[in-house]
């Protein structure tokens, strides 16, 4: 993995991350199999049950397989409201396409970031039939007052990535937020949110220091963390504890490993979620279904 920004990004510039009260592990989650889209097989890590205890995060699902027949359906015409959808691409072509009229080529290593707002049809089909595809989409909450905002998105192109090595060994990639001074592709106020994907050496540290009052999860992709007392395997979501005298977060690699860390400040409002839709009350919902049957969903 080669990024333009690497060669800007040197561990001499790099501010390291103070974490003096690290989190505890909460709770390993492991995830759950499901299908999704016109068959596509997908490993659902963040549920619907979690949606409190994650808050902004709505979901996250992970794919990766090399049979076609796991993917090649892709995820035809649906409608979104309320919240914004991060597609994140390791392996693999996926195109967009929605009602905006907007159309996007989602490839190896790269990012969507797609604001639903008040509301989108899209559809996401691989654009390949064979190989292997492998990634994560992950739902971030919109607050009551961004929900009906216009819908928006952006392509991010892998090496528009900001990525860095640190000097005990982890490659980090700033999908959203900042580490180590390295600012990310992409800044979100009010949830604020923090998406790294971490490319560890065996044995090597982490630290990402975090507010306190943020919600915090590490879902470990290859290999196996360390957090504290508690050993994170392959394919486990750890959520990490909520503790008023916390900092942040250190992770060590039992071995060459690859996660996300994603945090983010909580919304702590009313989520009612049916299907690709998510508001505060029931009667959105109906407003949601409504505008969506008249058509208006993709004004
Ligand atoms: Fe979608």
């Amino acid at each position: 993995m080669t990024s333009a920004t690497i060669d800007t990004v040197t561990t001499n510039t790099l501010q390291p991350e103070i974490v003096t009260q690290a989190r505890a592990v909460e709770q390993l989650v492991l995830g759950q199999a499901t299908s999704d889209g016109d068959g596509v097989k997908l490993t659902r890590v963040l549920t619907q049950g979690l949606q409190y205890r994650l808050d902004p995060y709505l979901m996250l699902d992970a794919f990766g397989t090399d049979d076609p027949q796991d993917y090649i359906g892709g995820f035809p015409d649906h409608p979104h409201r309320g919240f914004e959808t991060i597609t994140y691409m390791l392996t693999g072509r996926m195109r967009h396409h929605d009602s905006a009229g907007n159309e996007g080529l989602l490839q190896n290593g790269g990012v969507q970031w797609m604001t639903a707002g008040r509301g989108v049809i899209h559809s996401e089909l691989p654009e390949q039939e064979d190989g292997r595809m492998e990634g994560f989409q992950l739902w971030l909450n919109l607050s009551a007052k961004d929900k009906m905002i216009a819908p928006w998105y952006k392509d991010i192109q892998s090496d528009s990535i900001p990525q860095f090595t640190t000097p005990d060994g982890a490659t980090v990639r700033v999908i959203a937020g900042a580490s180590h001074g390295v600012k990310g592709a992409m800044q979100r106020d009010v949830t604020e949110p923090l998406y790294l994907d971490l490319h560890l050496e065996d044995g090597a540290v982490f630290l990402q220091a975090m507010a306190a009052s943020m919600n915090a999860f590490v879902y470990v992709y290859r290999g196996e963390l360390q957090i504290g007392e508690k050993a994170v395997p392959q394919q486990r979501m750890a959520i990490l504890r909520n503790e008023a005298h916390s900092d942040g977060v250190i992770l060590r690699a039992n071995g060459p490993s690859r996660a996300l860390l994603i945090a983010g400040q909580p919304l702590k409002e009313t989520i009612v979620q049916y299907g690709p839709f998510v508001m505060n009350s029931q009667a959105e919902i109906f407003q949601a279904i409504n505008d969506f049957r008249a058509g208006k969903l993709a004004a």
